[in-house]
């Protein structure tokens, strides 16, 4: 039996965390990171203690100000020093599998399949993945493992912050039953109500209704991916970073958004991560993709193909912004939005127009920018500076 056991990591607070590490003085106090109090735009991480007020990551900064006490800690978002940190903790977790995906700059998923034989038990894998983390970069992180990624991934979010979770092939239909729906991937527009319509509420009522009732109720192809996951069947495969198709970063909101600067900024500080992301694994990319979520689960992606290939979190900003208002969306209340760039460039064509191999006949993108970004990124991972990003901070109007 080639049984395979995947891992889930999910730092805790991400970016919160970093900056109460690096200052003392904000250990134990709530603290956001994200917009700025008084201007538009959302939470992007918060600290534990500001979690107790009621406070998430993507509530608009308006609404945690008023629900955050006096003494609360506002920050910038400094991508590229928490990017470094990033980078560490990868490297850090090739120590447990030679098979890391990362999939967001503080998310990855392990393929452990056989490990045992060399760690031990699934439990001290685990208990190794946290403490080679901690050593490394001195942060908690949150773990699961489970026989596949959808597993993996909802064990990791099941004791948040510090926590393991262990779900072995034979407790998965318990460990899902009591969840709900909303773990389900691919629960379209029409489906999620329909299902609450039928009056499914958890993932156990799903899974006591047949493959031909689903089919029935939510079509061939919708009925099936959600039978399969009610059931536990997801997908084990792990990529490792060279096999990445793409990069991208999606912001869910707590509450449906029509703000039009709220989504602008929010898709900025993605096309950041996304950007300084593929500039470390030395990507670029011609595809820029938005993917918007409307109030009811209704889901639409766009993509736009470039002529130049990038890396610049400007240009895939604006990119996907450009996408967005290509629509008649405006006004329609936005429930999650994201990007992502994918697409690659070869590295001989991307060699060729760095002019290594063609020093001339370059046509692509002005190079000079290129360099302005590994300058920007060289510095910040350096000195964590805040101010140095372009395109990113929001000038006055
Ligand atoms: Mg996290």
């Amino acid at each position: 039996m080639s049984q395979r056991l995947i891992m889930h990591i999910d730092l805790d607070a991400f970016f919160a965390s970093i900056e109460q590490r690096d200052h003392p003085e904000y250990q134990g106090r709530p603290l956001v990171v994200g917009a700025e109090p008084g201007k538009r735009g959302v939470v992007a991480t918060c600290s534990y203690e500001a979690r107790r007020y009621g406070v998430h990551s993507a509530m608009p900064i308006s609404e945690a100000f008023r629900r955050l006490p006096p003494e609360t800690i506002y920050l910038r978002p400094d991508i590229a020093r928490y990017g470094e940190v990033s980078r560490r903790i990868m490297t850090a977790l090739e120590a447990i599998s030679p098979l890391v995906e990362k999939v967001s700059v503080d998310e990855a998923f392990l393929d452990i399949s056989g490990m045992e034989r060399l760690i031990g038990p699934p439990e001290r894998i685990g208990h190794r993945a946290k403490a080679v983390i901690h050593e490394a970069v001195g942060l908690t992180a949150s773990v699961g493992i489970g026989p596949n990624r959808l597993i993996a991934k909802l064990a990791s979010d099941y004791q948040k912050p510090d926590g393991l979770t262990l779900v072995m092939a034979d407790q998965v239909e318990a460990f899902l039953d009591p969840q709900p729906l909303t773990v389900l991937r691919g629960l379209g527009a029409k489906s999620a109500p329909l299902l609450q319509r039928l009056g499914l509420r958890t993932v156990g009522d799903v899974r006591r209704l047949s493959l031909q009732e689903l089919r029935q109720q939510l079509g061939v192809l919708a009925g099936t991916k959600i039978h399969e996951q009610a059931h536990g069947i997801a997908s084990d495969r792990v990529h490792s970073d060279s096999e990445r198709k793409s990069i991208s970063k999606e912001t869910t909101f707590g509450r449906d958004i029509t703000d039009q600067d709220l989504l602008r900024d929010t898709l900025r500080w993605a096309a950041q991560e996304v950007g300084y992301i593929a500039r470390q694994e030395g990507r670029t990319g011609n595809t820029v993709t938005l993917k918007i979520r409307f109030r009811g689960f209704e889901t639409h992606t766009r993509s736009r193909t470039l002529a130049t290939p990038t890396a610049a979190d400007l240009e895939i900003f604006q990119q996907a912004w450009g996408l967005y208002r290509a629509e008649d969306w405006q006004g329609r209340p936005v429930r999650l939005i994201g990007l992502g760039i994918g697409g690659w460039e070869s590295e001989a064509s991307q060699g060729a127009r760095q002019g290594d191999l063609f020093d001339g006949m370059r046509s692509g993108p002005d190079p000079k920018q290129d360099r302005i970004y590994e300058t920007l990124d060289a510095i910040s991972d350096k000195f964590g500076r805040r101010s140095l990003r372009l395109g990113v901070r929001r000038r006055k109007e």
